[in-house]
């Protein structure tokens, strides 16, 4: 069989010249199924006493995908982290490896044979043992005398170091022991738990993109915790977005960037300008002035969502029959890579606006402010 489902012609040459050839089959173009999720979680809940963590929580993982977990501290990603690897026991709801049950009202699969390749916190390495032993560990007996160990150790960049201490390792180091301790035994899941939280800033952002690699290299299902957004969004596939126990949007990091589903979500995931909007037509009349909106908005009131790097500061020039938006800069901030300018529209509320490097105003400045993005996003006001 070919791709299409098709029969391939036999190479073997005809007995007869004259044989009968059967009619093609007709090719028929099924779309493929839906691939069947490496993680699906269905309507998740978990209590610790009385408190209920977890409320309903469904996530969904492709396989080969990396998904971060976004949110703010003790929203519950941790636990949620724990529950699909079988650390906790959920009270309700449903988590499916590959399409096997792991978890359900009548199953529940523990931890070690759930293959699943787990990455704590604070790393969790056994201090007396060397690096070949912690890696070892995670290995079934059998395997631990073999090359395995040195492979791992190799894939993750440590190789030559299997005799050494975790202590006498670098942060970095030894965040890559306990990767290579949990991908030793070739789980088809590995999941983090705020991987790089250990480490200090000047190492974070290189180890972070070692880490980026190793995982784009061997194409492993991955979720990892993490309550920074730029972490999420430079190693997700895709992000999903916790709020107190719940997921509140699931999607890829420009999609989210672009198009949040709430006002909370959109502060969240980055710098926001939320301004007052009243809806006319497929627009609302803002303090900078009409504002195209993307969709219908559900109410007249809104708010409507500007990215400061999609505003834009111009000299304050008078222009004959050009309306601009006059407006103060109350304070500069240099960035090296790019300038926040803290601009008050007159009679309006402080924006944010994120400007090329070189900074062109300077504290108490007049300069016109626009609006120069696309249609804008815009959130229900409740009003009543
Ligand atoms: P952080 O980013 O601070 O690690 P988180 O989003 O990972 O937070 P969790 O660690 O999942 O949050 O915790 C969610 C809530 O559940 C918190 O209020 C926490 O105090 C509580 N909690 C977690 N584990 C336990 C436990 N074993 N017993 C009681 N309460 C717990």
């Amino acid at each position: 069989m070919n791709r299409a489902g098709t029969t391939e012609r036999s190479s073997a040459p005809h007995a007869e010249a004259d044989a009968v050839v059967p009619a093609a089959p007709e090719v028929v173009n099924v779309p493929d199924p839906a691939p069947i999720p490496a993680i699906a979680v269905r309507a998740l809940r978990k209590s610790f006493g009385t408190t209920e963590v977890l409320h309903e929580v469904d996530l969904t993982v492709q396989p080969g995908t990396v998904v971060a977990l976004l949110g703010p501290s003790g929203c519950g990603k941790t636990t949620l982290l724990r529950s699909i690897a079988g650390l906790e026991r959920p009270a309700a709801g449903e988590v499916t490896l590959a399409g096997r049950t792991v978890s359900g009202p009548s199953d529940f699969v523990p931890p070690e044979r759930r293959q699943v390749g787990m990455v704590f916190q604070d790393w969790a390495l056994f201090p007396h043992l060397s690096v070949a032993q912690n890696v070892a560990y995670g290995l079934p007996r059998a395997e631990r005398k073999g090359r395995r160990v040195d492979d791992v150790l190799d894939m993750v960049g440590l190789a030559g170091l299997g005799d050494r201490l975790p202590s006498t390792l670098s942060g970095g180091q030894q965040q890559r022991v306990a990767l290579a301790r949990a991908l030793a035994p070739r789980p088809k899941v590995l999941l983090l738990d705020e991987p790089f939280s250990n480490l200090d800033t000047s190492l974070r952002t290189r180890v972070r993109s070692e880490v980026h690699q190793l995982l784009a290299e061997l194409g492993i299902t991955t979720v990892f915790v993490t309550h920074d957004q730029e972490e999420a969004f430079v190693l997700g596939d895709e992000v999903a977005v916790m709020r107190a126990g719940r997921i509140v949007q699931q999607a890829r990091p420009a999609e989210l960037y672009a198009r949040p589903v709430a006002a909370w979500v959109a502060t969240f995931v980055g710098d926001a300008n939320l301004v007052d909007g009243a809806v006319t037509g497929d627009g609302a009349a803002t303090v900078l002035g009409r504002v195209p909106l993307d969709g219908a908005a559900e109410t007249d009131r809104v708010q409507v969502l500007l990215r400061p790097e999609e505003l834009r500061l111009d000299p304050l020039r008078p222009q004959p029959g050009v309306s601009q938006v006059r407006a103060t800069v109350e304070l500069r901030e240099y960035y090296g890579h790019d300038t926040v300018y803290l601009v008050r529209p007159d009679g309006g509320d402080v924006l944010r606006v994120r400007a090329g490097s070189a900074p062109r105003f300077a504290r108490g400045d007049r300069v016109a402010v626009r609006y120069v993005g696309p249609p804008a996003v815009a959130f229900a006001v409740d009003t009543g």
